[in-house]
């Protein structure tokens, strides 16, 4: 009796809370974020006509028109010059009277593009033109859209008063596709103080779309590590009428041709496998079941063969992968060579060591005339992020919400970000890129007529200022 009526008071004192807590909530306003979103396009078609191709980059110009913006919204900010013409774009909302790295959260997204071949694109690379739905240009996708999805996000945080229980700090970085002495490496040697955060959102995951729906969110929580190895051939010079067998050219060209066709064995990362067995939800059962089959000591080496033969990013995924990418002999027609060179260019699983497999190609090649050299400038080898912390958790549940239907999966980038540097500081770093894409627009990153559909862009925007005002409002 008595259980059961201290049951019935507890159900109403819990009853007045709720509706208590529903009456505090109601006069809060929903921000406007169509009225966001048709600023943020206006923000990213500025950007993209600022051409920063790297090199040069020229991020300055980027750097200064974020600035403006942040002047304009009463955001505290700093341009931080890293080399003439080039600088970053540092921005903080502080949740207390002191920063407080242990907690803040960092908005992360490079300023600088790569080039283009102006003959293949069918619209001006730096005009911003609007054509069917799509905005063209260089940068439209990488990264200005996550550049100014970023800026939006902050600019509501300030207009709206968000009451923060962390920092959010905004990054504009130089020299991502270079990854030179501008780059985020260095912005991190000099000024770490400046960002130091526990948390990151940056470029590399994706919203898949398809058949007309969102089908997972992909969230980057490791990436590959890559590696230039110089393969040089030498043997003797002579007259091209007197060949002999230890011509270089063609030593060098049997040394490529087992290296780029070796098949390093599959090595399936925890995140790479649990990537596969979400996906294995929503994908077609003849791929499903080789994703499933991963799993299974005795089918996987068959598993890998079929989705490496489905996908080259899948392929990628599953283990360290070497193309030849450049060739160098000869200087006349009809003089044989005393050197040949060929560039190798080796993306490597996290953790995994680049000189134990120049070991390996020492035996795969077996040829006392071929030597190898590992060029400078390699990628840095991070630990990966946790698919368990609560960033992460923030992404998996708003993700639901906003694309009902949709499945979180984690990802392993076979391309390099700026996430490894922040990664290597002990950052739960995430790439992140929120906008909803068919695997054709998508895929035009770095390619000829780069595009991104005005509605995607408009929803990531959404989808970006949720998951950071949800996450930076609970500690
Ligand atoms: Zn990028």
């Amino acid at each position: 009796m008595l259980h059961r009526a201290g049951r019935i008071v507890l159900t109403v004192m819990w009853a007045v809370a709720a509706s208590a807590g529903a009456r505090a909530q109601a006069p809060l306003a929903k921000p406007d974020l169509g009225k966001l979103g048709d600023e943020a396009q206006v923000w990213l078609g500025d950007l993209v006509r600022i051409n920063s191709v790297n090199p040069p980059g020229n991020e300055a110009a980027v750097a200064k028109y974020i600035s403006a913006i942040f002047q304009k919204e009463g955001i505290s900010n700093e341009l931080i010059e890293m080399a003439p013409g080039r600088s970053v774009v540092v921005a903080r909302l502080q949740a207390g009277p002191l920063p407080d790295p242990a907690n803040a959260l960092l908005l992360v997204a490079h300023q600088d593009t790569v080039g283009i071949d102006a003959s293949k694109w069918t619209a001006d690379p730096f005009a911003a033109s609007i054509r069917d739905g799509y905005m063209y240009g260089r940068g439209s996708i990488d990264d200005k859209a996550m550049l100014a999805a970023n800026i939006a996000t902050m600019v509501q945080l300030k207009r709206t008063s968000a009451r923060l229980a962390r920092d959010v700090i905004f990054l504009a970085t130089d020299d991502e596709e270079q990854g030179g002495a501008a780059s985020i490496k260095v912005t991190i040697q000099k000024y770490w103080d400046k960002i130091a955060c526990a948390y990151a959102l940056n470029e590399g995951g994706r919203v898949m779309v398809k058949d007309g729906k969102v089908q997972y969110v992909g969230v980057q929580a490791s990436e590959k590590v890559a590696y230039n190895v110089t393969v040089t051939a030498t043997g003797q010079s002579g007259h091209g009428s007197l060949p002999r067998p230890d011509n270089a050219v063609v030593h060098l060209a049997m040394a490529v041709a087992k290296l780029g066709t070796y098949q390093v064995p599959s090595q399936p990362s925890t995140i790479t496998l649990r990537y596969f067995e979400q996906l294995a939800k929503i994908e077609d059962d003849d791929v499903a079941k080789w994703m499933r089959a991963l799993e299974q000591p005795e089918r996987m080496d068959l598993a890998v063969k079929h989705l490496g033969e489905e996908s080259p990013m899948w392929n990628s995924m599953l283990r360290d992968t070497i193309a030849p990418t450049m060739l160098q002999a000869g200087v006349r027609v009809n003089v044989v060579p005393s050197q040949a060179a060929a560039n190798l260019n080796v993306r490597m699983l996290p953790g995994h060591s680049i000189e134990e497999l120049m070991g390996q190609f020492v035996t795969i090649v077996n040829d006392p005339q071929i030597r190898f050299q590992l060029a400078p400038n390699s990628g840095e080898n991070a630990p990966s992020s946790e698919l368990t912390s609560p960033l992460y958790r923030t992404i998996e549940r708003l993700a639901a919400q906003e694309f009902p239907g949709a499945i979180t999966v984690p990802m392993l980038g076979t391309g390099a970000t700026d996430s490894a540097s922040l990664r290597l500081h002990k950052v739960q770093a995430y790439g992140l890129e929120p906008f909803p894409m068919i695997e054709n627009d998508s895929s035009r990153v770095h390619a000829d007529d780069e595009r991104i559909p005005v509605e995607s862009f408009h929803k990531g925007v959404v989808f970006l200022y949720h998951v950071v005002s949800e996450f930076a409002s609970s500690k």
